[in-house]
């Protein structure tokens, strides 16, 4: 009806929630111009060249996945070729050596990851999306995986995300993840059961690095990602009435700008070093 339409523009209405997922709300917080680039100018600015450790990192993700997909007896190094090469992402590579060099790096990764997997074990999610809403977000994201375990007061989710890039990772990246906090709130709430732990489980070196989170702390996680929201709807709506879109969602040069598929669309990244697309798979 006419008359509920007029309605819904009174003021004092509930602003609708900002649908967001993680690496939403983290382009903006690392760099405003990204996010713009990235979900608001349209059409989507060029980006640069497929990058080779982004290939790996999808082709490493989609074979864990599809290891649990195959039945438990099935579980076993004797799979993982198979797996790999079936979800092979070519992309970015120097050559044709180069590809099979790191091909049979991530085997090796695999290898020993799933050597201390067990192989009956069911994840409560593999490639999930979890969900949840706020009076300000509407969240949706997808863990690697979400193990089910026992703690000291029954069942817990825990949350886990691989890693495969070259640096290793402590508990301060497990703790300071935005993404691991979001999972681990909508997943308590998906599951109706408590959790609090996250891990990053960094193939290359065959480490965890986990956190314990509070229902304190994933509240801080949660009220930040309100803020960059609020900040996000207000540059969003500034730009809608006519303010220069270049101020409301500025460039943050840094260290990012060289990895950023941006970099040759914007002005500060410009200035940039390049990097060759599979510089950051080399030693
Ligand atoms: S090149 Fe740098 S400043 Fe430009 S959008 Fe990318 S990260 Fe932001």
């Amino acid at each position: 009806m006419p008359v509920v339409s007029e309605q819904l523009g009174f003021a004092g209405m509930p602003e609708r929630l900002f649908v967001c997922t993680p690496s939403k709300l983290g382009a903006f917080e690392d760099c405003p111009r990204r996010y713009r680039y990235s979900y608001v100018d349209r059409p989507t600015p060029p980006k640069g060249p497929p990058w080779a450790h982004n290939s790996l990192g999808a082709s490493v993700h989609t074979a864990l996945k599809n290891w649990y997909a195959v039945s438990a007896d099935r579980r076993g190094p004797g799979a993982l070729p198979t797996l790999l090469k079936s979800t092979w992402v070519r992309e970015g590579y120097r050559d044709v050596d180069q590809e099979r060099a790191i091909y049979r790096r991530a085997l090796e990764w695999l290898e020993t990851y799933t050597s201390g997997l067990d192989p009956d074990d069911e994840p409560l999610g593999v490639e999930r999306v979890v969900a949840t809403k706020t009076a300000v977000i509407a969240f949706n994201g997808r863990a690697d995986r979400i193990d089910g375990r026992r703690g000291p007061d029954g069942p817990e989710a825990v949350i886990v995300d691989y890693k495969t890039g070259r640096t290793g990772l402590d508990a301060d990246d497990a703790r300071g993840s935005r993404a691991l906090a979001l999972y681990a709130y909508a997943a308590e709430r998906v599951f109706r059961r408590p959790c609090r732990r996250v891990e990053l489980h960094h193939l290359p070196t065959g480490t965890v690095a986990a956190h314990d989170h509070t229902p304190e702390s994933l509240a801080r996680h949660l009220s930040r990602a309100e803020d960059t929201a609020r900040d996000i709807v207000a540059a969003e709506k500034a730009v809608a009435a006519g303010a220069d879109p270049d101020e409301e969602f500025p460039t943050r040069p840094g260290s990012l700008c060289s990895w950023c598929d941006f970099r040759r669309s914007c002005p500060a990244g410009a200035t940039a070093a390049e990097k060759e697309p599979w510089a950051a798979i080399t030693p």
